[in-house]
């Protein structure tokens, strides 16, 4: 055996980096493996996160990451756009950065690619390209892909999608506004990123990334230099948290936002609740307490998501124009990472009914989308 430790994270992104920070300040000193030489790279990440990533974070982040400054959004959907206002709503930061000042300071085993785990006698067994592990607890912080979820078995009801991004040189129009183009209203998206020094970040979630990026680019008349090149995948659907004296957190654990797949804030927060388990030795609490906090948050979002995947175009443009002409209340109560806040607040309104009513009937001319947005836990 080549090391020991009590707990061994696998992979040093940010999500495994924060946990790493937050059992250091409670007296742990964990081992983090992470496949890469460095942290922070390759960038696998469009870098907006909401002002409550520095904001209501229990250990203070460090904000040399921070690029730019967003003050709200236009959106767009076939034709049709507008804008939200949100001044201060969000930044752009420089991932790479971001991740390094996280692992200040962490026990990081680099260019340590775990290959296989499995559980023995009291630990686990963590083999490598660096030789073996064992640890009495292990955390999977290792991303979409995580081995340590599929080599542990946990259980999943999730989707792999796939996001490309480019960094571009050029100065847009508006220097504090994020582009947000659906494709397929909120699954597939386009985005353009001001960073606020002459560069944009310029991507897409969806089907068949490279080419709708290349053809958003042609549309737009983008012919500004090419400098980097960036692919991800992102988990969206659920994910069992723990098993036996292993968890998983971040996107590992499928803790990404279902409407914007956005995955910072909440695997931070997630990471928080781990810590508090892992300091109490009972992680089970963290299951319970996480699903607590985010469960109903994630499957209401997975719903509205399902829901619109299975839409028909029609009734996208009017949902589409109901939101638009409703901004000034999204405005208002829209909270960047609470997303269904705004649904609510939608429904109350009689305003919408006619809107539901055309969904509704969307929903009759597809019987058994009907049956499984019902019983089917929702994806
Ligand atoms: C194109 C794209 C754009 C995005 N834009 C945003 C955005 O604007 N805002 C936002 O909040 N979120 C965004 N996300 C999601 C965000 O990037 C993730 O939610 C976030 O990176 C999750 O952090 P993590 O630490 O859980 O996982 P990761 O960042 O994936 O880190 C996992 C770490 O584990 C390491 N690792 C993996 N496998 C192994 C192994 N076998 N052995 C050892 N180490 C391993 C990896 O090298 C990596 O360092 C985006 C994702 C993509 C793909």
């Amino acid at each position: 055996m080549k090391k020991t430790s009590k707990i061994v994270i696998v992979g040093a992104g940010p999500i495994g980096c924060y946990l790493g920070q937050l059992l250091k300040q409670n007296g742990l000193d964990p081992l983090l493996l992470e496949e890469h030489a460095e942290v922070g790279k390759p960038v696998q990440c469009a870098g907006i996160v909401g002002s409550d990533v520095f904001e209501k974070i229990r250990q203070p982040l460090s904000k040399k990451s921070i690029q730019n400054t967003i003050d709200g959004a236009k959106i767009s959907y076939n034709g049709s756009s507008f804008t939200l206002n949100r001044p201060r709503v969000a930044y752009i930061i420089d991932r790479e950065i971001f991740d390094k000042e996280l692992s200040r300071n962490l026990n990081i085993e680099y260019s340590t690619a775990l290959q296989e785990v499995h559980s023995i006698k009291d630990g686990y067994l963590l083999k490598t390209n660096n030789g073996e592990y064992y640890a009495d607890l292990v955390i999977g912080a290792d991303g979409p892909n995580s081995r340590v979820r599929k080599g542990l078995g946990f259980s999943s009801d999730m989707k792999l999608y796939r996001g490309y991004q480019y960094r571009v040189k050029m100065t847009p129009r508006r220097q504090n506004f994020v582009d947000v183009n659906y494709v397929k209203p909120f699954s597939w998206f386009t985005w353009m990123i001001p960073e606020g020094n002459g560069m944009a970040r310029i991507g897409t979630i969806s089907n068949n990334p490279f080419q709708e990026l290349n053809s958003f680019m042609k549309r737009l008349d983008i012919t500004g230099e090419i400098v980097e090149k960036n692919a991800g995948a992102i988990p969206i659907g659920t994910c069992q948290l723990v098993k036996n004296h292993a968890a998983l957190v971040g996107d590992a654990a499928c803790q990404i936002k279902p409407i914007t797949s956005g995955g910072i804030f909440y695997g931070l927060k997630s990471a928080e609740i781990l810590a508090d388990a892992i300091k109490e030795g009972d992680l089970a609490q963290y299951q319970i307490k996480w699903a607590a906090e985010f469960e109903q948050e994630i499957k209401v979002c997975l719903l509205i998501r399902y829901i619109m995947e299975n839409m028909g175009e029609d009734v996208l443009k009017r949902i589409f124009t109901y939101v638009k002409d409703n901004v000034k209340l999204i405005e208002k109560i829209g909270d960047f990472e609470n997303h269904s806040s705004v649904l609510w607040s939608l429904i109350l309104n009689p305003r919408t009914y006619p809107t539901i009513g055309a969904l509704i009937m969307g929903m009759i001319k597809n019987p058994g989308f009907i049956f499984r947005s019902i019983f089917r836990a929702p994806r």
